[in-house]
């Protein structure tokens, strides 16, 4: 009977990060996926690392945290990492105050960026639309990723480099404190042992010690995501524009987040929880979201199994305004999921001195999860 030191279960970008920091830490791993391939959030997302959108607190310092981890590891093996940093095109007077506003904070963190006339917007993109940008902030120490490579590739890096060990197939049903070490079993009538547990299940909550995610704090997000059809490149940055700064978190620290006030139009795209960003893959194809929709943790029937074309119809309405692209035809149309905390950044639990869980990152998992699982194992070990 083989005694692992740290048992992993779920190969999302939690699991998976959970795993490599106990790696470099010389611990003896074992990660357990139970499809064939892992193919949920962290594979279904836009893959932007995009710390300026985080909560001025701790979680602008985990993705910035997050995109040197990136870096290290791109030195190593080809991750995806694309570091072409962000723009952020606001629209209105309000979304350009906040961007200047966000600029003192972004200069008082050390962060770099620039802020940009419409002119200079324009000379930079002549695709982006004048008539709806008014300016614009760049980024540019930040990154995008191929969610459908990234993760994979650094599982592999770690099974072939830092003797990982890996099932797929191998979805856990039951994980107990036996005699001071875990019993972790599956589907599959395998019984295997570890001084620790680490359960990143995603929103899959019904299956796994389900009394320990309280329905109250805990909710899941749906997402729809649209895909244009390949084109020449001319998208090199992530774009957000003016619905991500009036949303994303780290705007709330603007003074004059409080005092945003919406056109009935946008209030419509807010309903929906809709803001535009864009993103062109490596093969040209532009990727285009999102829309967010929440039900309880544990109620994804609730969503129903249809993408909506309605909601479709009116990210791409939206979109057409912001940028002139050269084809707008849909190649594909998909809907992505992710737990999230109802009134936590990050939803943690230890059951007991053996078993933990961490999940309910939010629609920031990209972003900040290297950062975030490298402390949160720190700690792990420093007990
Ligand atoms: C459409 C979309 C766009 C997004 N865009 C961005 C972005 O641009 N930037 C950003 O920072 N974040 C983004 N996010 C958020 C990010 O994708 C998530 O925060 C992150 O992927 C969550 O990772 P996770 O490891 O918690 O969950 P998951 O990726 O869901 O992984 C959980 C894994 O656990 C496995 N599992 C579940 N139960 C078991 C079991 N019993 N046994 C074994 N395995 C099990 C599942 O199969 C799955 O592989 C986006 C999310 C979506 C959906």
């Amino acid at each position: 009977m083989k005694k692992y030191d740290l048992i992993v279960v779920g190969g999302g970008i939690i699991g998976t990060f959970s795993a490599y920091h106990a790696l470099k830490k010389g611990k003896t791993v074992l990660l357990l996926e139970k499809d064939s391939q892992p193919f949920e959030a962290s594979f279904r997302n836009f893959g932007q690392a995009v710390p300026s959108g985080q909560s001025l607190d701790k979680w602008f310092d985990y993705g910035r945290k997050s995109l040197q981890i990136y870096k290290d590891l791109q030195s190593e093996t080809n991750i995806s990492l694309v570091p072409n940093g962000s723009w952020y095109l606001a629209s209105d007077d309000q979304e350009l105050t906040l961007l200047e506003e966000i600029q003192k904070l972004f200069d008082e963190r050390g962060y770099s960026n620039k802020l940009h006339s419409a002119d200079e917007c324009q000379k930079s993109n002549a695709y982006f639309k004048k008539d709806y940008v008014k300016g614009g902030l760049f980024l540019p120490e930040e990154a995008s990723l191929n969610p459908r490579l990234m993760v994979h590739r650094v599982r592999e890096f770690m099974i072939q480099h830092m003797d990982l060990h890996y099932q797929n197939l191998c979805a856990v049903v039951g994980v107990e404190k036996k005699r001071g070490i875990a019993r972790v079993f599956t589907t599959t009538n395998q019984n295997f042992w570890s001084e620790k547990v680490i359960i990143a299940n995603g929103r899959d909550t019904q299956f796994l010690l389900p009394e320990h995610y309280p329905a109250t704090e805990l909710k899941i997000s749906k997402l729809q995501m649209l895909r244009l059809a390949a084109q020449k490149p001319i998208l090199k940055p992530n774009i957000l524009t003016g619905l991500t700064i009036r949303r994303y978190e780290s705007f709330h620290s603007c003074p004059s987040h409080k005092k945003l006030t919406s056109t009935p139009e946008q209030t419509l795209l807010q309903n929906k929880g809709i803001h535009i960003l864009f993103k062109q893959a490596d093969d040209g194809s532009i990727i285009l979201g999102d829309s967010h929709e929440y039900v309880q943790a544990g109620k994804q029937a609730d969503f129903g199994f249809e993408i909506s074309s309605e909601i479709n119809e009116m990210m791409l309405n939206e979109a057409k305004k912001i940028i002139d692209l050269p084809q707008w035809d849909v190649d594909a149309t998909w809907a992505g999921f992710y737990l999230q905390g109802t009134h936590s950044e990050v939803f943690t639990k230890q059951v007991d001195d053996v078993i933990h869980i961490i999940n309910g990152i939010g629609g920031k998992g990209m972003t900040t999860s290297p950062g975030f699982t490298s402390e949160y194992i720190q700690k792990l070990y420093q007990k």
